[in-house]
């Protein structure tokens, strides 16, 4: 993010050289490309165009003085740890007190799990792709999915099934029959990727009735299931689910927790909870890639749960994105024309639209933004990338008089849209 346009000043300056620069790169390396979305949200960094577009926490919830006082407390008593390598499984105590935290507010018995900290879940993705992915392995998504875990599977060369959403989450039925189909051609499916709770990008939550016959199909067709859960704790509206994970008796469910949106997303700082049997392997695996992670962070993230002040934190942070949450969906339901449909979301930060059949909204982007408002194409969140007309609005990052002007600015340009495709 940012400074891209100062690289290419550099490139240019440099010229192409003598070198071939293209043929040192591994095959894994050609096939590697940058996101589009990334490209058209340059366009946006200007200006007076309101995005929609981020995925970002707002930088008002950040606890600042609380982090500089657990700072200044952890430098002077525990320098000597703090500032060393620390083992790869993570600082002990804040691994115990995670897992207490977990075994309070999700009913996961800490007897059962064992966790490792990590350098945000999306380490943890690449990770699980290391430990389980073999070339060709079919992988269950959501239709739509997770953008960043898309992309940290692929590396891996895996085969990816879609199985589509509703405002239930992972059409769990559709699934099932998708297995029946293999189990028939003697295929096997490795593991179930689902962002169960107040998902990204659509902001719906798996019912507590599929949650129970994803794990009993678990069983029945032998997979694992990872269940990436960032958003849980950001409930506006509505009663808790507990995750697929309290459900768990085998050890077939991978956790994954991270402090980004529950304290700050600089922190860099996650941790995956699963069978110790896995997180051995894994732990195999993060020790070549980076050791450990920062120690620092997890002995101030330590303080910050051990001393009780994330279970402080976590309303306040949902007393400030709530009110925005509202405003959204207020506007959507004021201006949005008839045939456009939205999710409503009961916490995490995201909205997802669908327009009619023909909108394609990456085409759309370009007239939205010189329109004032801009948003992210769903076409990306899905494996195949087989869905135009859909996409993902976020309502944390921007305050509730200019969500309600962004909102006003896209109906419009929808408007146009529909008014285009009927003439
Ligand atoms: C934000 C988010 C994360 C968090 O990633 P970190 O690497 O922990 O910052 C993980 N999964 C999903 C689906 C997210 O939206």
């Amino acid at each position: 993010m940012g400074g891209t346009e100062v690289e290419e000043k550099l490139m240019r300056k440099l010229g192409s050289g003598s070198l071939d620069f293209e043929t040192y790169f591994s095959d894994k390396a050609k096939g590697m490309k940058a996101s589009e979305i990334r490209e058209l949200l340059k366009l946006v960094e200007s200006s007076d165009v309101i995005s929609l577009a981020g995925g970002l926490p707002a930088p008002e919830t950040f606890p600042v003085e609380k982090i500089k006082e657990i700072a200044q407390d952890v430098l002077t008593h525990h320098a000597d740890k703090a500032l060393q390598y620390g083992t790869t499984k993570g600082f002990t105590p804040l691994r115990l007190t995670l897992a207490d935290w977990m075994e309070k507010r999700y009913g996961i018995p800490t007897s059962k799990v064992e966790i490792m900290m990590v350098a945000g879940s999306q380490q943890a993705l690449d990770l699980i792709g290391r430990t389980f992915i073999n070339p060709g392995d079919l992988i269950v998504v959501e239709g739509p999915t997770y953008l960043a875990a898309l992309n940290a599977f692929k590396y891996y060369d895996p085969e990816f099934i879609s199985i589509p959403m509703d405002d239930n989450g992972m059409m769990v039925d559709l699934l099932e029959e998708k297995l029946r189909k293999l189990n028939a051609e003697g295929k096997k499916i490795k593991f179930v990727y689902t962002v169960s709770t107040f998902q990204n990008p659509m902001g719906v939550t798996m019912s507590l009735d599929r949650r129970k016959r994803l794990i009993e199909l678990a069983r029945e067709y032998d997979f694992l299931i990872v269940e990436d859960s960032p958003y849980s704790e950001l409930r506006y509206s509505g009663e808790p689910i507990p995750p697929i994970k309290h459900f768990d008796d085998e050890g077939r469910v991978m956790y994954l927790g991270t402090f980004s949106k529950i304290l700050a997303p600089g922190f860099r700082l996650g941790w995956i909870a699963a069978h110790p049997h896995f997180i051995r392997k894994m732990e195999i695996a993060k020790q070549a890639v980076d050791l450990c992670a920062n120690t620092l962070a997890q002995l101030i993230a330590w303080k910050y749960v051990e001393e009780g002040y994330l279970d402080e934190q976590i309303p306040k942070i949902i007393e400030f994105y709530k009110p925005r949450r509202d405003a959204m969906l207020e506007a959507l339901e004021e201006y949005m024309p008839e045939g456009v449909r939205w999710t409503k979301p009961e916490g995490g930060m995201f909205i997802w639209v669908t327009l009619p059949e023909g909108i394609d909204t990456k085409l759309m982007m370009e007239k939205a933004v010189s329109k004032g408002v801009a948003y992210v194409p769903g076409e990306a969140f899905f494996a195949h990338r087989d869905v135009k007309n859909t996409m993902r609005l976020n309502f944390t990052y921007v305050p509730e008089e200019k969500i309600r002007e962004g909102v006003k600015r896209l109906a419009e340009v929808i408007e146009e849209e529909m008014k285009a495709l009927k003439g």
